[in-house]
């Protein structure tokens, strides 16, 4: 059979539908895909994975904001001052290097001074001299994120900064950072904590106690060798919108001898109201520092409230984590008004010095206010549900969504339909009963620390 010839324009046709056929396309891809792998390979082989990434994303973001570092150049030759303003920084191995100012700081991660992702790059005159030493044990580059930058500004940096590095420093993998440069669009979104800090910050008409979570277990501690017993209250967005419309909770809140500011909602009505929340004190994550700040002090802890069954498991967490924390006794908090002085005698027997309440807000602050002085415990606080989390009921949100200020969209997650209207709701409510009492916010509180 005579084949038909097949015109130059027909078989530049065919040759083009070969490349971009989807056949086609995904080989190209593939082979280009194969090439950078190729040289992020050869580069890994210099320093490793973490390197070669830091280094790929340093040159591709100095190619493009080229036309800014130009302009940059320009505008310091002009005024006479070198391109590179430079600072004295502790590396890696704490070994001093040169940092850049501004976006040139992306040429000291290019060199390999510096990593995207790291312990804080410090001024050598910042560290101790035991700080030093163990950074000189380090080989992480210091960091333009760091994690506890990141936990700062979602206002749980409960540890020191050096105890935070040696986290990261222990745990420190690609994905993490990956991970923690994620995080870090959140913790820019919630900002540097505002110039004014007081020590007592009137949030919707509540006056809390602007103190950090060492600040709170130190004031335990004492408040368990003390005479009067003193009551605890955790107050978050809801409890806000709650206390708003309950003036019977108000007035608890109102007397609570330590008024904890709880969440990330706390944070932002700080903002709105120019006084900068310290940090994010909430039962759940005081609860272990509790128990490890009364291990081995004699003062018992009485756990009360929840379902049957999830107070003796907490017991059981607190003997496995804290063997030398007392659990003086605990019960469920499903109980009869009439069964209710038994309850109190129980708690009164068992001389616990510290009362954990989790009937859920408001209830459990009012139970407290109503019946602290026949329980003879010391401290007493309301904790939510905090025994639903210790005793494995309820898992908590992950570390890395707490850091970036997110528990309550996991608690939605795990309850919608209850917790809907408390977040997308209440939140909203709140920070807007924030704003119309923002004129009437009243400071003068004592002005000082519990
Ligand atoms: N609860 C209780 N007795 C009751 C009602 C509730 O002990 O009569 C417990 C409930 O089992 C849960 C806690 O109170 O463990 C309330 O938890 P929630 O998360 O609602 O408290 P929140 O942290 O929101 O104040």
């Amino acid at each position: 059979m005579k084949q038909t010839p097949v015109s130059p324009r027909e078989a530049l046709t065919d040759e083009l539908y070969t490349r971009y056929s989807r056949g086609g396309i995904w080989r190209r891809r593939l082979s280009r895909s194969l090439h950078t792998m190729t040289w992020l390979a050869l580069l890994a082989g210099l320093g490793g994975v973490k390197r070669a990434l830091d280094f790929c994303v340093a040159l591709t973001l100095i190619l493009a904001l080229s036309p800014v570092i130009a302009c940059l150049a320009v505008v310091r030759a002009a005024q006479g001052k070198p391109l590179f303003e430079k600072t004295v920084r502790a590396g890696r191995w704490c070994e001093p290097f040169d940092q850049y100012s501004g976006i040139l700081v992306l040429f000291n991660v290019l060199k390999g001074d510096m990593s995207f992702v790291g312990p804080r790059a410090v001024a050598p005159g910042e560290l101790t001299p035991r700080e030093r030493e163990a950074r000189k044990r380090y080989s992480a580059r210091p960091g333009l994120i760091c994690l506890w930058w990141i936990r700062k500004r979602a206002n749980i940096a409960y540890s020191a900064e050096p105890q935070s590095d040696a986290e990261y420093v222990e745990s420190q993998t690609v994905r993490g950072d990956f991970g923690i440069a994620l995080r870090a669009i959140p913790a820019l979104l919630y900002g540097e904590g505002v110039a004014v800090t007081e020590d007592v910050v009137t949030i919707v008409g509540i006056p809390i106690h602007n103190v950090t979570m060492t600040d709170a277990l130190e004031w335990i501690v004492a408040r368990t060798r003390n005479a009067t017993p003193g009551q605890i209250c955790f107050v978050n967005a809801d409890c806000g919108n709650i206390a708003w419309r309950d003036p019977e909770y108000r007035a608890v809140l109102e007397s609570g001898e330590l008024v904890l500011a709880d969440g990330i909602g706390m944070k932002l009505a700080g903002k709105l109201l120019a006084s900068q929340i310290r940090q994010n004190v909430n039962g759940t994550d005081m609860f272990p520092r509790l128990c490890e700040t009364l291990s081995g002090t004699g003062a018992g802890i009485y756990l009360l409230g929840a379902r049957p069954g999830a107070a003796e498991k907490v017991a059981e967490w607190i003997h496995e984590h804290h063997p030398g924390t007392v659990v003086s006794g605990y019960r469920d908090g499903y109980f009869s008004p009439s069964e209710e002085p038994a309850v109190i005698q129980q708690i009164a027997q068992s001389g616990a010095s510290v009362l954990l309440v989790a009937f859920g807000a408001p209830r459990q602050d009012k139970w407290i206010h109503s019946h602290l002085g026949e329980t003879g415990v010391k401290v007493a606080m309301g904790v939510g549900g905090l025994f639903d989390f210790y005793s494995g009921r309820i898992p908590r949100a992950p570390l890395w969504l707490r850091e970036a200020g997110g528990e309550w969209l996991y608690r939605f997650y795990q309850e919608p339909r209850r917790m809907w209207r408390r977040y997308f709701v209440g939140n909203v409510v709140f920070l807007w009963h924030v704003v119309r009492s923002r004129k009437q916010v009243s400071r003068a509180r004592g002005g000082s620390k519990p």
